[in-house]
């Protein structure tokens, strides 16, 4: 590594929470620690930053956070930071406190928000990719996805109990307005029947086909999993539309919300957030900016902020097709 100007830096959590966020702080405070510099958590995003509200970290205060969800130094969806007064005031805080370089731990909002901030400011930063989706380019996972995923398969396990008692239908709709990744993966690892994804176009009569061909071959109860940013009008269209083709059939609709953010990371989640979060002290120590630090076939690497933000990961075909394939 060569020799380095930067002598602080300052972490913040922006966007979505997801869990995973705390190890990954947890790495950044320890790597500044163990390069010798200082590090200071700012709290609520972005909020922190223009309302001087931040905290001095060292090693002890991230103590008893790697097995937490959420995010200890809070999030937030700022507004202000979106106007220039805003990331104005965000900027004679960041000198005030003698800040000379960011990490951003959270999504592609959040990477734009720095984006711009550097371009205004000559800050340099990198961007730790944290959000359940897995929607970001330039990264095989991000940190929460797995989280999310265990989550999700842990609720949909304890829903086929019930279908199978009842003979019933469920239609359980998971995270992922843009992004099919959770559904997708959950669906497979649950064994849905179906799973609907906005990347895919799909209707309600090969959803009913699809059912009706499960029942034909002795199938009593059924799981399809809906993305929420699926495109036939939403989990409980699609259970009312299934509904009105087969009267007979006993639907219950289940949305999992907010509880695919919470609870204690994963071992995958923990290690992906301590790696990346070291990955992105080591990078500002070496003079790397506008750049995110994500995992790509288990090794650390760094894309432009520009691709990992404006880029998207394409579905796995492989994947859809396994799905289809064990749904017979
Ligand atoms: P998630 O994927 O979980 O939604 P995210 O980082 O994409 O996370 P956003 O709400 O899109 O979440 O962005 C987080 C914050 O980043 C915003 O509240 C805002 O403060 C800042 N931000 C986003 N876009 C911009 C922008 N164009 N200019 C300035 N700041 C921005």
């Amino acid at each position: 590594m060569t020799k380095t100007t930067i002598k602080k830096i300052g972490v913040l959590t922006s966007g979505g929470d997801a869990p995973g966020m705390n190890a990954a702080l947890r790495a950044v405070v320890r790597a500044c620690k163990y390069y010798e510099i200082a590090s200071i958590g700012i709290m609520h995003g972005y909020e922190g930053l223009i309302h001087d509200d931040m905290i001095e970290l060292g090693p002890r205060d991230v103590k008893n956070i790697i097995n937490q969800g959420g995010t200890f130094l809070k999030t937030a969806r700022s507004e202000e930071f979106r106007t220039k007064e805003g990331r104005q005031k965000a900027y004679e805080n960041l000198k005030k406190n003698d800040i000379d370089a960011l990490v951003v731990i959270g999504g592609d909002g959040s990477f734009t928000g720095a984006n711009i901030f550097h371009q205004e400011f000559d800050v340099p930063f990198i961007g730790v990719p944290g959000t359940i989706d897995n929607d970001i380019f330039g990264t095989d996972y991000t940190i929460g996805y797995d989280t999310a995923l265990n989550t999700v398969i842990e609720a949909v396990d304890k829903l086929r109990d019930t279908a199978t008692s009842h003979n019933r239908v469920f239609f359980v709709e998971v995270m992922g307005r843009d992004a099919g990744f959770i559904a997708l993966n959950s669906g497979i690892a649950s064994g849905a029947q179906d799973i609907l994804i906005p990347e895919q176009k799909d209707s309600v009569e090969d959803l009913c086909n699809s059912l009706e061909r499960s029942e034909e071959t002795g199938k009593k109860s059924s799981i399809v999993v809906i993305a929420e940013g699926e495109q036939l009008g939403g989990v409980y269209e699609i259970a009312k539309q299934v509904q009105a083709r087969h009267p007979e059939y006993d639907i219950r609709v289940t949305v999992l919300g907010h509880i695919q953010r919470g609870g204690s990371p994963t071992c995958q989640d923990r290690v992906l957030a301590s790696r990346l979060g070291i990955a992105a002290v080591e990078g500002l120590l070496d003079h790397k900016t506008n750049l995110m630090a994500g995992i790509r076939s288990n090794k650390v690497v760094f894309t432009p902020i520009d691709e990992a933000i404006k880029k998207h990961n394409e579905i796995d075909e492989e994947l859809i097709k396994v799905a289809n394939i064990l749904s017979i």
